[in-house]
């Protein structure tokens, strides 16, 4: 795809999809977002999340990061764009649902056994990976540290670091809020749930997703 093929793409969308969908779009407008779900998902232009779940506009808040990290709650006076998104999604929006989804063949994931030492123009990515360490750590006892149980494993410390987060972890205990921890397989298009149960990934089925 060139920035040509981008252009002809938004004649495209605006006069079909667009077009098609103009009601609701305006729709939005006027009345504002209301999703039901914030989805925390990896900058990997391979992994779409509207696509994957077939979800419309309106319906997700996204917020895309390398690795679909999630930094520990951490109220300085620092920059934060994930913790700035969570904020926002739970607070403003009141969404019911925050999934964190993982995904095969992750970069971010497979850079936790690289050495980015002598990187200096990767200073920001190489701090942030820190942000998987624990699952890196995890994952080499667990099976010399296979790409599937690093990313695996790391949704899990997210979904930990996300419950750092005061008022995430206040509406998690009051059954306002339910997190969820996702992992999507390139190969397949398939997504699985951690089951908290069984301690395990599992196929998501319908029935699944009300629990
Ligand atoms: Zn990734």
């Amino acid at each position: 795809m060139s920035i040509l093929d981008f252009a002809k793409g938004n004649q495209k969308f605006q006069n079909v999809k667009f077009k098609e969908n103009e009601q609701k779009y305006l729709r939005l407008v006027k009345e504002g977002q209301h999703p039901k779900a914030l989805f925390i998902g990896c900058s990997d232009s391979r992994v779409l999340p509207e696509s994957i779940v077939a979800a419309k506009p309106g319906d997700l808040f996204i917020v895309r990061n390398i690795g679909n990290f999630v930094p520990p709650y951490k109220p300085d006076n620092d920059f934060h764009s994930t913790a700035s998104a969570i904020e926002y999604a739970v607070s403003v929006l009141n969404v019911e649902h925050i999934i964190v989804c993982g995904h095969s063949h992750c970069g971010a994931c497979a850079a936790l056994y690289q050495d980015l030492e002598d990187k200096p123009e990767l200073i920001h990515t190489k701090k942030w990976l820190e942000l998987g360490q624990k699952a890196k750590e995890v994952a080499l006892v667990a099976d010399g540290g296979t790409p599937q149980t690093t990313e695996k494993v790391s949704i899990l410390f997210q979904l930990e670091n996300l419950m750092t987060y005061p008022e995430v972890k206040r509406r998690v205990e009051s059954n306002n809020l339910l997190i969820h921890g996702w992992y999507y397989t390139l190969e397949s298009g398939k997504i699985e749930y951690y089951d908290d149960e069984k301690s395990r990934f599992m196929p998501l089925n319908e029935e699944d997703v009300c629990k």
